[in-house]
Order: C-alpha cells, then sequence, then structure tokens
C-alpha cells in the first residue's frame, strides 16, 4: 500500500507514520529526515532552506525521493511523510508512482504552535519529547532511555515554525483537494493511541 500522510506540523504525523509503517510493514519516508541525514553536497544546498523554514526547491526533492523510493524495501508499498508539499509536488509524484490512500491529520494553528515550542529530542537516541504536552521527559534537560541531552530542532523556533505553518495553509493544504477521492481524514486533537485506531481502522 503507498501512503501519504499530510497535516501541520506538530499534527503527529511522522509519530504516526512511524507506527504504521511497523503495523502494516512498510517503510516510513520523511523527506524532511532525508535532508537532515543529508551530506556533503546535498547538505550544503539544504541547509540554509530547512534553518528558515522554506520549502527545498521541488526538483531536488523529488531526485532524493526518487532515489529513496527505488530501494527495494518499498517494493510491497511506503508511507511518504512531508511529500508532496504543494500541487508542482503532486504532479511530479505522478510521475514516479501511483498513491493508493491520503492520510490528513487535522490540527489547530493554536495547537501546533503549543506542540512545536515544546517539542525536543535526544541528541544520543533520538527519542523524542513534549515539554508541555505528553510525551514529557521526566528531566526537561535529559533524555528518560539514555541521559542523553534533549535538544531542540533548529527549525522549531518561534519565527521558523511560524514561516512553515504559514506555508502549511497556503501551498500544502490546497493539495487535499487533488486527492478528495482517496482522502482520509482523521481528528489529531486526540493522543496518540486513538489517532493510531483511527487510521488503521479506516485502512481496513
Ligand atoms: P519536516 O521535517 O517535514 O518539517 O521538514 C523540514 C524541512 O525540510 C522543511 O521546512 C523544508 O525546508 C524541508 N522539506 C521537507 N520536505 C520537503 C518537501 N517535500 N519539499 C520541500 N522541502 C521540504
Amino acid at each position: 500500500m503507498k501512503l501519504i500522510f499530510i497535516g501541520p506540523q506538530g499534527s503527529g504525523k511522522g509519530t504516526q507514520a512511524e507506527i504504521i509503517s511497523e503495523e502494516l510493514g512498510i517503510p516510513h519516508i520523511s523527506t524532511g529526515d532525508l535532508f537532515r541525514e543529508a551530506e556533503g553536497e546535498v547538505k550544503g544546498q539544504v541547509d540554509l532552506y530547512m534553518q528558515s523554514g522554506k520549502l527545498v526547491p521541488d526538483e531536488l526533492t523529488l531526485k532524493i525521493l526518487k532515489q529513496r523510493i527505488s530501494q527495494p524495501d518499498c517494493k510491497k508499498g511506503f508511507i511518504l511523510d512531508g511529500f508532496p508539499r504543494n500541487i508542482n509536488q503532486v504532479n511530479l509524484l505522478k510521475t514516479i508512482t501511483e498513491i493508493d490512500k491520503v492520510i490528513e491529520i487535522t490540527l489547530s494553528d493554536f495547537e501546533a504552535l503549543k506542540r512545536l515550542e515544546g517539542r525536543v529530542s535526544c541528541e544520543k537516541c533520538k527519542e523524542g519529547y513534549n515539554l508541555f504536552t505528553e510525551p514529557k521527559p521526566k528531566n526537561p534537560l535529559h533524555c528518560d532511555l539514555c541521559g542523553g541531552r534533549l535538544v531542540r530542532r533548529d527549525d522549531d523556533n518561534e519565527q521558523a515554525i511560524k514561516k512553515r505553518l504559514e506555508i502549511y495553509h497556503k501551498e500544502t493544504e490546497p493539495i487535499l483537494n487533488e486527492y478528495k477521492d482517496i482522502l482520509i481524514k482523521i481528528n489529531g486533537e486526540q493522543n496518540i493511541e486513538k489517532i493510531t485506531q483511527d487510521i488503521l481502522k479506516a485502512l481496513r
């Protein structure tokens, strides 16, 4: 099954994509993660866009994605998280693959800002927490699991967050209309387990 998860930053789509990916045995592909893990020339090309919350150019994004979905583990399907983000990317995606279902996770801007400002993760083991909402770490500075330092993402500062939400409404939300025949809408203002149940129920 080839799925797309769409939702504003902070909607928990990354967390859900990870859980559903394990449930269905298909890889979770986040273009944001692919860029954060990039090295060398690509890293140099994407860093400035990412730090200011702007979108990386579509052609470069497609190239990275195409490489990833041509790997053997994507044969049975995959979950795309963070792609496509605008109409041009929808059209580019059509040229490389077909999508079965699109899951939209909804969240108000108010809740998104609150969640993103509190978002931290462990520098060492990458476990994610939120300082204001569950799952909170026992100690705001250190990871519960390995004691590593808890850090914010470079682009989780107020200015970059507002920019990312603005781009979401202006460029990403309109693409939902392109997928209206295969769209499943899920309420993101519920706990993690309930959201997972709702997604799995809708996919069955
Ligand atoms: P994310 O982790 O999905 O919030 O993505 C972090 C950053 O990576 C974004 O703010 C963009 O700079 C870049 N990025 C991720 N996915 C895309 C995409 N589909 N198109 C362009 N830029 C992207």
